[in-house]
């Protein structure tokens, strides 16, 4: 099953408060002290409503850099690590993007921000999270294409992308037919590892298909189911 919405619309985005506008400015200049990430990424998290994508419960802490509880057992990343990785994507306007775990959709949203509309595919396990992540998505003027089905299966049928990341770590490596799906010179990024022991890592596809592998840290992330 698809989810496509090619023409947003404004109904029940509830409005963009002076408040929450406030709160992610702080939370810019937040991660502008604590981390190395560009502007234009810093411009990406300041343009997209955190608080729209978290549930109502959580609203007035959504722009705490900090991890929030989406339902289904799954989590938001912290900004600053949606910021980090998008960083390390290194995509730029009009490149083509592979999201494995759209979650509530907001860091698909960012990225979006970055490479445009109609350039970002993501897949996610739970119809559920699909399904409300692509309504919010298409709400709020993202256009993004969900998926259901499982990302251990990449998306062929949109191959090939400039570049992959996982927001759900793969514990036996990120799994072949996503990094098939990418193109020379594009990059995967993803947690890999069990949990406890998890290292963001970022594959570079070579030209003669091999593959350079980066470590970037220790992380934590939710399994890939
Ligand atoms: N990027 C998301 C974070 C989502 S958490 C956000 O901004 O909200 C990780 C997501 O990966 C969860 O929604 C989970 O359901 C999904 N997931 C786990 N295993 C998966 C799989 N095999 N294929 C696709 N999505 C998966």
């Amino acid at each position: 099953m698809v989810f496509v919405r090619m023409n947003p619309h404004d109904e029940g985005s509830g409005g963009e408060s002076d408040e929450y506008a406030a709160a992610r400015g702080r939370l810019i200049d937040r991660l502008r002290r604590r981390t190395d990430v560009s502007d234009r990424t810093l411009a990406a998290i300041e343009t997209v409503p955190r608080h729209e994508f978290v549930p109502p419960a959580r609203r007035s802490a959504a722009y705490a850099d900090r991890p929030l509880p989406i339902g289904h057992g799954q989590t938001i990343s912290a900004p600053h690590m949606v910021a980090i990785m998008v960083d390390l994507l290194d995509v730029g306007r009009g490149d083509r993007v592979l999201e494995i775990g759209t979650g509530c959709g907001y860091h698909a949203a960012v990225v979006a921000e970055i490479v445009g509309p109609g350039n970002v595919h993501s897949v996610e396990y739970v119809p559920e999270l699909a399904e409300s992540a692509s309504e919010r998505l298409a709400r709020l003027g993202y256009d993004v294409a969900v998926h259901v089905g499982d990302g251990r299966e990449g998306l062929p049928l949109e191959a090939p992308f400039d570049a992959a990341y996982l927001t759900c770590a793969a514990a036996d490596g990120v799994p072949d037919p996503i990094v098939e799906g990418i193109r020379p010179g594009g990059h995967v990024l993803a947690p890999v590892g069990g949990s406890g022991a998890q290292r963001l890592v970022r594959l570079t596809i070579r030209d003669d298909g091999g593959v350079d592998r980066e470590d970037h840290g220790g992380v934590r992330f939710v399994p890939l189911q």
